[in-house]
């Protein structure tokens, strides 16, 4: 077997400053945040921390190249080419773009290169091929007049996303805003701005215009907040937790009223009926559901909730199969996992742990930090058992690789549990009986379910929740209702 090389960390120069108007610029303060590998602690790049003065002056650029319409009043056709050639570019730049990633925010380089830059590259190419495809509408009228409801783009869109899928969390809102017409200001989280500074020079090297696509990297409380309460964006385009969701609510009442879109936190519920055929496929699943990106999934399957007469020999199952998903070195192709994306939040995630053994829930295996001796953030991958359902452990979202196991008699009571958090983002139905499974799938609250499956996916499906988990749907053509108003024009003929 050839031996799996580690890939080297060299990488070419991060691009650390904002990018305005089309062109890299220092915050006007002068000041910078660190960018920390969180598999070594070492900071890799200083980035610009933008605050409200950098933000007024990338929504200033947006709303000019808004207004003279060099994107929007493009023709379709050269939009679309240009977003095309946008994901070859980031397609080209795939090894690039794919080592940033991980050594910004410490996912496995494989997952990097082979979901993260091919669904953003998708993603552009697939929102690209809309520019030139979407229509208006002829309204029913009477014969004596004529009434046209137009599509139009809203103008500003403020983008502020999370940092467990970086650059796909920034396709997912930049590409259906930009396909529309708008200009975008994306603030991307503080952990991990490396890329979308990057994929913001491919954008303009594809040839989208100056002041269409801008990034102001820096705090959320400073850059984040500033975009929310800026008077002249006119939409926020908001993916992170329902904590922080909350806040762009206030922000638009305190300012103009902005539209705001919240795809927020998640705690999944994975339904497993005794019938199930084959409990290896099913522990399989659950295992990649909580473990695959360090847990770090607003849809990870963190809940599992199995009928009491296979429970025993499922979590054994899941169990052993945690081993396999042990965090290894982010640069080995091998390693099935990385580092959690910072000190700060692997402090968060073993608090989580610790808080979870005290509230009674039994410790199956993992609950530790590893690789302690590389400086990094990792945890290992953990199951509780016997897990009170209104605990913490089971309606906090912990963002991180810990499973909790509840067991339920029925598959009423499991459609209780399920639906019994704050949260409304994924679940999960497993039975052989395929109409019952389809049943509970109705019942549940939640935006996205998989019945017999876990976590398929595809740009052309819708993707957000229900309930404290948010509203707006990214992906698929309904996103692109997110970024266009609609516009009645009335001629009496
Ligand atoms: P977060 O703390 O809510 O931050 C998200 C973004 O908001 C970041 O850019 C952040 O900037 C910014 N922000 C933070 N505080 C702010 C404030 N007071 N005002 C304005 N902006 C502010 O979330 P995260 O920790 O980055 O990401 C994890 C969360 O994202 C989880 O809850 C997860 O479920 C959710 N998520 C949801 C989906 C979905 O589609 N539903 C997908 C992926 C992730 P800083 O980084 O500078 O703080
Ligand atoms: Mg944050």
């Amino acid at each position: 077997m050839a031996a799996v090389e580690r890939v080297s960390a060299d990488h070419p120069a991060f691009r650390t400053e904002a990018f305005i108007d089309g062109a890299f610029v220092p915050a006007a303060s002068g000041r910078t945040f660190s960018a920390v590998n969180p598999a070594t602690g070492h900071a890799i790049a200083e980035v610009s921390a933008c605050d409200a003065e950098d933000v007024d002056r990338a929504v200033k650029a947006a709303r000019r190249a808004f207004e003279d319409r060099r994107w929007a009043g493009q023709r379709p056709l050269e939009r679309k080419r240009a977003l095309l050639r946008f994901a070859e570019l980031i397609r080209t730049h795939r090894d690039e773009l794919a080592l940033t990633e991980t050594l910004n925010m410490g996912k496995p380089i494989s997952d990097a290169r082979a979901i993260d830059v091919r669904a953003a590259a998708d993603c552009f190419a697939y929102y690209g091929e809309c520019c030139d495809k979407v229509y208006g509408e002829v309204a029913p009228t009477t014969d004596d007049n004529l009434a046209l409801v137009l599509r139009e783009p809203l103008g500003i869109v403020g983008c502020v996303t999370p940092w467990n899928f970086p650059m796909i969390m920034a396709a997912w809102k930049v590409a259906p805003a930009l396909a529309m017409g708008n200009s975008v200001v994306l603030k991307p989280a503080e952990e991990s701005p490396l890329t979308a500074l990057r994929l913001a020079e491919l954008a303009a090297e594809a040839g989208i215009p100056d002041g269409v696509f801008n990034v102001v990297p820096g705090l959320g409380v400073e850059a984040g907040k500033a975009l929310g309460l800026h008077m002249d964006v006119d939409a926020i385009a908001f993916t992170g937790s329902t904590e922080v969701g909350r806040y762009f609510l206030r922000y638009s009442a305190e300012s103009n009223i902005k539209r705001v879109a919240l795809e927020l936190g998640g705690k999944t519920a994975f339904v497993v009926a005794h019938d199930v055929k084959d409990l290896g496929a099913v522990a399989e699943a659950v295992a990649g559901g909580i473990f695959f990106n360090q847990g770090e999934m607003c849809t990870a399957a963190s809940r599992l909730l199995v009928d009491n007469r296979i429970r025993a020999e499922l979590v054994e199952r899941v169990a052993a199969l945690a081993p396999r998903w042990m965090p290894g070195d982010p640069l080995d192709p091998d390693a099935p996992a990385g580092a959690v994306v910072s000190r700060e939040h692997q402090g968060r995630i073993l608090s989580a742990i610790q808080a979870g053994g005290e509230s009674g829930a039994r410790l199956v295996t993992g609950g530790t930090a590893v690789r302690t001796e590389t400086g990094g953030a990792f945890v290992a991958p953990t199951v509780f058992d016997d897990v009170a359902p209104s605990s913490a452990l089971a309606q906090n979202e912990i963002f991180g690789p810990v499973l909790s196991v509840i067991g339920f008699d029925g598959l009423d009571e499991a459609v209780e549990l399920a639906n019994g958090t704050i949260y409304g983002l994924g679940a999960s139905v497993w039975s052989a009986d395929l109409a019952a499974a389809h049943k509970v799938a109705r019942r549940f609250k939640a935006g996205i379910v998989y019945v017999n499956c876990f976590d398929a996916d595809d740009i052309t499906t819708p993707f957000g929740g229900v309930k404290q988990s948010g509203f707006g749907r990214d992906k698929s053509l309904h996103a692109l209702e997110k970024y266009s108003d609609l516009k009645t024009v009335w001629t009496r003929l």
